[in-house]
């Protein structure tokens, strides 16, 4: 599929119905993952980031307690089979705090790069990335999440 952009996408969305489920797509995702890979996550709060960012660490094999970041915008997490790059840009003001932590040795790097709220800094996003978006939808069920994944860009 081609977007008004000119940029190719593709588009899937799979249910969960409970943390676990979120948490075993998210690890799933990350046993494929390939270094270089940048992935962003959206969604409000109490969607389940946090799960799904747990899951990616757990399927990279990262054993550590992963949390949000919020308070350091960038958690490096090395002991798995590739570096994950935890980012939490929500309390991002500029994009040149971005520059200052030096995200780009981390988006063009070799490990895996995660970026909760990415939807505020789309001015530094790479070519193509995974973007992974989580919504609730209360007359399915307070457990009931819908995750829309999208690969933007791409060769
Ligand atoms: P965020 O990081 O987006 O603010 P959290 O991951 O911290 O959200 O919290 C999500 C909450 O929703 C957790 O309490 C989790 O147990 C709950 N939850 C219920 N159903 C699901 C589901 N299907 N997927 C993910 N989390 C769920
Ligand atoms: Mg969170």
């Amino acid at each position: 599929m081609i977007d008004s952009n000119g940029i190719a996408q593709t588009f899937y969305e799979i249910e969960t119905n409970s943390p676990e489920e979120t948490f075993a797509f998210a690890k799933q995702m990350a046993e494929k993952a390939e270094p270089g890979d940048v992935i962003t996550l959206d969604g409000d709060l109490g969607v389940g980031k946090t799960v799904f960012a747990q899951g990616i660490a757990e399927g990279l094999g990262i054993t550590g307690a992963v949390n949000s970041p919020t308070f350091t915008i960038l958690q490096i997490y090395e002991e798995g089979r590739l570096p994950l790059y935890h980012f939490d840009v929500y309390r991002i003001a500029d994009p040149e705090e971005m520059d200052e932590i030096g995200y780009e040795d981390c988006f063009y790097g070799n490990g895996v790069t995660l970026i909760e709220w990415a939807q505020l800094i789309p001015e530094i996003l790479p070519s193509s990335y995974r973007s992974v978006k989580i919504e609730k939808d209360l007359e399915k069920g307070f457990d009931y999440r819908k995750i829309i994944v999208k690969e933007i860009g791409g060769e």
